[in-house]
Formats: structure tokens, sequence, C-alpha cells
């Protein structure tokens, strides 16, 4: 007798639900990048209870025709590539057809979407994994699709979850990412109701900047520009006075995808030699683009991971493009005596150090977003960030590090993105 089954698609939804849908943020990922992917230039995501009660992220993207809207929760269901040689040339963020079947399996699912302009849509809903309604109705062009009761029928990966806070912690970093790595489109994320975040659009990466670190912040952040054959680099690094304790200020964008890659961290923190004193981490968003032959994306299920095929060449262009960067910038801090009190006793003198003024015309641009920046430094700042002043404070004594500070292995400091 046989003994080796094929598992049907409804257990083996619940398998990759298991790799894919790890807690809230995980789901707000997959489907603002469902977003993302579909040309969107607007994202709303809407929270409750940490994401645990309901996700609802609405995009103005293509939308999904009407009788593709059920094929799209099928495992293994993709509009993103059609052939294996495609894997090898991925533009899109996803491609592996898994994640709304995997997020259906572990929730109660509404979706209604529309292709056209014509006020006409589907909505389907799902719970557990069975269909219970698939008809059409009005609605704008664009994907609103709802996620409630998260993990409702997987009590054991629900009693998993932390406090709401921790969980919305982890949202909060996924949509600052995203934001970061997209300027051109404008997100929104919403908790029980207040605005978490808010980035304008439109394609300025200094505006979601001061909106997700502060307005200070993106002062501090001198622009980054370098090409060869192979790889393009854009974006902004930080002055070494807005370090912070971990690693979470620090963003690696390839390809508009936003990943953790070890080797990209040590090439960044190896410019920065010097110039930062032990255990601090500078504040960075770096945009890579190359052409998707030379990085597999096919490593990690939720994507988040990517091998390079020229890495070392990489790591090596990004190190000494950072570090000619912050070669050209007065970096030397300046020591500034003030001297306290009046008259003849004044006999305290103060030393400060200061970084002179960054050659960026920077306020304009952030003054819109000065609302929102304030809630990402107040409590909600994800454990990711730290709680590291987010700009301006003069460090307290001379940059210094030894090579040993940044040789320790990174593990599971600062990012907190799943
Ligand atoms: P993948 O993104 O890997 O293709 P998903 O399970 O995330 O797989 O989505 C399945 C399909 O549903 C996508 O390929 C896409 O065609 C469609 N889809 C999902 N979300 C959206 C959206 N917000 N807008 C337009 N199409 C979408
Ligand atoms: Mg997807």
């Amino acid at each position: 007798m046989a003994k080796i089954a094929i598992l049907d698609e409804h257990i083996a939804n619940q398998i990759a639900a298991g790799e894919v849908v790890e807690r809230p943020a995980s789901v707000v990922k997959e489907l603002v990048e469902n977003a993302i992917d579909a040309g969107a230039t607007k994202i709303e995501v809407a929270v409750e209870e940490g994401g645990l009660q309901l996700i609802r992220v609405t995009d103005n993207g293509s939308g999904i025709e009407p009788d593709d809207c059920e094929t799209a929760f099928y495992r293994h269901a993709t509009s993103k590539i059609t052939s294996g040689r495609d894997l090898f040339q991925i533009r899109s963020l996803g491609f592996r057809g898994e994640a709304l079947p995997s997020i259906a399996a572990v929730a109660k699912v509404r979706l209604v979407s529309s292709s056209n302009d014509t006020g006409l849509g589907r909505v389907i809903e799902i719970e557990g994994g069975s269909l219970k309604l698939n008809e059409d109705i009005a609605a704008p062009q664009g994907t609103d699709i709802a996620v409630k009761e998260l993990f409702y029928n997987t009590p054991a990966r629900l009693k998993y979850m932390k406090t709401i806070q921790t969980e919305l912690g982890h949202i909060s970093d996924v949509m600052y990412r995203q934001a970061l790595a997209h300027p051109e489109i404008a997100f929104a994320l919403r908790h029980n109701g207040n605005t978490l975040l808010q980035s304008p659009g439109g394609g300025d990466l200094l505006q979601v900047i001061a909106a997700i670190y502060g307005v200070n912040a993106s002062k501090g952040m001198v622009a980054i520009e370098a090409e060869d054959l192979d790889y393009r680099i854009t974006g902004f690094i930080g002055r070494p006075d807005l370090a912070r304790s971990n690693r979470g200020g620090m963003s690696t964008i390839v390809n508009g995808r936003y990943i953790r890659n070890q080797g990209l961290h040590q090439a960044i923190l190896r410019a920065y030699h010097t110039l930062l004193p032990i255990n601090r981490y500078p504040l960075v968003v770096l945009m890579l683009d190359m052409h998707p032959s030379l990085v597999d994306v096919n490593v990690h299920p939720a994507k988040l991971e990517v091998r390079f095929s020229k890495e070392p060449e990489l790591n090596g262009f990004v190190e000494n493009s950072v570090r000619a960067v912050l070669n050209g910038q007065v970096l030397i801090p300046q020591v500034v005596r003030q001297t306290i009190g009046k008259g003849p006793n004044r006999s305290v003198i103060q030393e400060q150090f200061h970084f002179p003024a960054p050659p960026l015309g920077a306020e304009e641009g952030a003054s819109a977003t000065g609302q929102t920046a304030a809630a990402a430094e107040g409590t909600l700042r994800p454990p990711g960030n730290g709680g590291a002043p987010a700009g301006g404070a003069p460090i307290g004594g001379a940059p210094q590090r030894s090579a040993a500070a940044f040789g320790a292995p990174a593990a599971a400091e600062g990012l907190t993105l799943r």
C-alpha cells in the first residue's frame, strides 16, 4: 500500500501560511507589495488592534478582472510570471502566487476590485480558505482588501502574537520601508483611526525620510549617486551625528524591493569606518538598481533576503561610493567653546561637538510632513529604530571606534521587518 499522498490545496495553503504569514506585519507587507505591483500611486492601510482584528489595504492600481478575482486566491496563481525563464528576470515584488491563498487560509478575507472605470467590480469573500461570496458589485478602479480576525482558526499561532504595540511596531516598520522604497507612491497608515504615517508621494525621497525619521534627520542626510557598468546607487546617507544604537536606520532597497543583506550592511559600515563611535550605526537609505539577472530574489519565502551574483564587486562598489560621499563632506567635528555666565566670574567653559551645517536645502521639503514625523518619534517608533535621537543631538565625544565594533555578527540586531 502506498503511504505517500499529495496534500489537498487547503492544507498546502495552511502550510505555506506558516512561512509567509508569520504575523500581522507579514500580511501588510504582502498586500502592500501587491498594490505596488499593480502600479498604484496611492496606498492606504488601516489596521485595528495591531492588525489582528483588521488589516485593510486600499489601492488605486490596475485592479483585478472580475473573473480573475477568485483565481487570485488559488495556490500558485500569479499574473507576474509565466515561465521558468521569468524567474531569473523578476521585475515585480511578487511572483510566487502564495500570498493571497496563504492569507485566506488563516483569516476572513473580503476583496473588492475593479479593473476599469465603469464603476463595476467584483466582491469575493473567503473564510478559512472556503469561498463564501463571489458576485458583481459597484466599485472604483483599484483593489480594496480587508483581512479580518487573522489566525482565528490557528489558535497556536494567535497565542504566539505579542502585544498590540509590538505588532503595530512591526507594521509601522514594514510601512516605513515600503514608503522609503517607493517615494513616488503616497502611503498612509492608520491604527484604530489614528494616522501614523503619511508620505506625500511625488518621488522626493528626502520628504519620506522627513516623514519617518523627522525633519532634523532629513536635514542631516547627504545625497549619494554613483554608477558603474552593472549597478546604480541613489539615495541618502546620514551624517555621523545621526548615528543610532542599532541597524534599524540602515535601509537597503534593491530594484524597489526592501531587503536585508549582511554583506551590504558591512560594506556601508566599512565606508563609515572611523567616523562612527563604537556600536553606532548610520542612518542610510540606499537604493540599488541593477539588471534583474544579477540578483536572485527566490531564496526566501517572504523575499526579504536575496543573493547577488557578483557579491564582492557589488559590496566593493557600495563601500567605495559611500566613502567617496563621506570624504567629500566636512565631517570632522569642530569643538565649540561656550562661555557660560557673565562678568568676572564666568569660569564655566562648555565644550560641545558640532558638525558643520549640512549642505542640503532640506527645509522646504520636510515641513509638510512634520506631524507624522512627530508620531514616528513617539511611542510608535518600531523596535528596529531604537529610540536614538532622530536628529540634531551632538554626540558626546570624539568619533572613535575599533575595528572589532563592526566585526561582530549582526544577527538579529535592529531590523524587525519580516
Ligand atoms: P503574487 O503577488 O506572487 O503574484 P499573490 O497571491 O500575492 O501572488 O496575488 C495573486 C495575484 O492576484 C497577483 O499575481 C495579481 O494578479 C492579483 N492581485 C493581488 N493583489 C492585487 C492588487 N492589489 N491589485 C491588482 N492585482 C492584484
Ligand atoms: Mg503578492
